[in-house]
């Protein structure tokens, strides 16, 4: 396997030294094939949000393995998780089924452009929507700079299309509608974002691109992989009170099992085949364990008190690590929301990629690496946020706060 993974950031290139083989996973831990244990604030990057191998999604796993893994046919059990989502999230008034993130990304990217008749994007410097070929583009330095890929093998010809502006700068994005006039399908981001390491909109950012967009007959799309059910129940959308035309889920929405989806206005997923003329279809899609891990994760998070109980202990732990940094004298930001975070090892604030970048890369492979030696799990990178669960008590965050002094003070 090239780099000896099935997924880049696992191998620890950012941070040095060899990746951790897990053995299992369970709750708020995961033990290593040497039988370590680790207090694990990845948690499969997103989906165990109910902390990994809730035994209740096994028991339902276990029901319906029963009758069968795969049907390739309508069930009933994507009528159930397709109910939930749009009960849940706000834009959602259809959505499609897929297999990943990336794979709900590419498919709300096509439906862009089919519904607008339009071929460019905007995307935000930093922000992540899966793999495919017109969204590996980050920004250069300029205001407004045409996308050049990020990756050997993606043709210029097919990022010509996907214009960058700095995350959190709306005057940035009306500069490239005032430049594209009538050619810009939508706007694509994450609506806080996870992957640049954790960096929440500014007051007014997201209400401005809702106005923007609305203003330039352009689609605005809330990548929601990553904050769908984690941010809230119903998502950024939710808690910030903007309702995109588009929205992308993954992760959580599969609670463990590979699941994407893709929702939004009526008018527009009507376009979608057979319903309508965009072509889009997976073999494996809307399976039926990936449904069920689905529809009992969300039933798992919408009862009272999970939302609550992600916002407490992330914030303990967030607040008590920036305020060892500085009782240990390293320079720090960082911040929460529900049960997602993230810090960097630089004074702040940052409001875009431009600002993270100024962080101490090195200090940080040593803290990961202190860390893990501490029993203590933490992304590989300072680029990706983190993430707890409904099974991370307080005597987790205590002792990873101690671990944390520990390996501050030494640095
Ligand atoms: C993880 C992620 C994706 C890609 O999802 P995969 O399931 O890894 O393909 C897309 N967008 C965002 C915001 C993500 O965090």
């Amino acid at each position: 396997m090239p780099g000896g993974v099935s997924s880049p950031v696992r191998a620890f290139k950012s941070v040095g030294g060899q990746p951790i083989v897990f053995d299992r996973v369970q709750g708020a831990y995961a033990w290593d094939v040497d039988g370590n244990q680790y207090i694990d604030y990845v948690g499969s990057w997103g989906p165990a949000i109910c902390g990994h191998s809730h035994p209740e999604v096994n028991k339902a796993l276990h029901e319906v393995l029963e009758k069968g893994t795969s049907f390739g046919a309508p069930s009933a059990l994507e009528n159930i998780l397709a109910e939930m989502v749009i009960d849940a999230v706000p834009s959602v008034e259809m959505v499609r089924f897929v297999n990943s993130g990336t794979e709900a990304c590419m498919s709300v990217l096509r439906l862009m452009r089919a519904f607008t008749g339009r071929e460019k994007i905007v995307k935000f410097e930093g922000c992540y929507h899966g793999h495919a070929d017109m969204f590996l583009v980050k920004a250069g330095s300029g205001v407004a700079t045409l996308g050049l890929p990020d990756s050997p093998g993606v043709p210029k010809s097919t990022t010509a299309n996907t214009l960058t502006a700095p995350y959190n700068d709306l005057d940035a994005v009306k500069v490239l509608f005032a430049e594209n006039p009538d050619q810009i399908a939508g706007v694509i981001l994450e609506p806080v974002v996870g992957n640049a390491g954790f960096i929440p909109p500014d007051a007014g950012f997201l209400a401005g691109l809702r106005e923007i967009t609305q203003e330039h007959g352009a689609l605005l799309v809330f990548d929601e992989v990553m904050t769908g059910f984690r941010i809230s129940y119903g998502g950024a959308q939710q808690k910030f009170g903007i309702t995109p035309d588009l929205t992308t889920m993954g992760k959580v929405i599969g609670g463990g099992l590979p699941v994407g989806a893709y929702g939004g206005r009526r008018d527009i997923m009507a376009m979608v085949a057979p319903a309508g003329p965009m072509y889009q279809a997976g073999t494996l899609s809307g399976n039926p364990l990936a449904m069920t891990a689905g529809i009992k994760t969300l039933e798992l998070l919408r009862q009272p008190g999970s939302y609550e109980h992600l916002d407490r202990v992330t914030k303990k732990l967030v607040e008590g690590l920036l305020q060892i940094a500085q009782e240990t004298g390293h320079a720090a930001c960082g911040g929460s929301i529900s049960g997602m975070f993230g810090f960097f090892f630089t004074e702040g604030p940052v409001h875009n990629y431009e600002d993270a970048k100024k962080c101490d890369l090195t200090k940080f492979s040593r803290f990961h690496r202190g860390m893990l030696e501490r029993g203590v799990y933490l992304a590989p990178s300072q680029f990706e946020a983190g993430f707890t669960s409904l099974a991370h008590t307080d005597a987790d965050i205590d002792r990873t706060l101690e671990a944390a002094r520990d390996v501050l003070s030494s640095l």
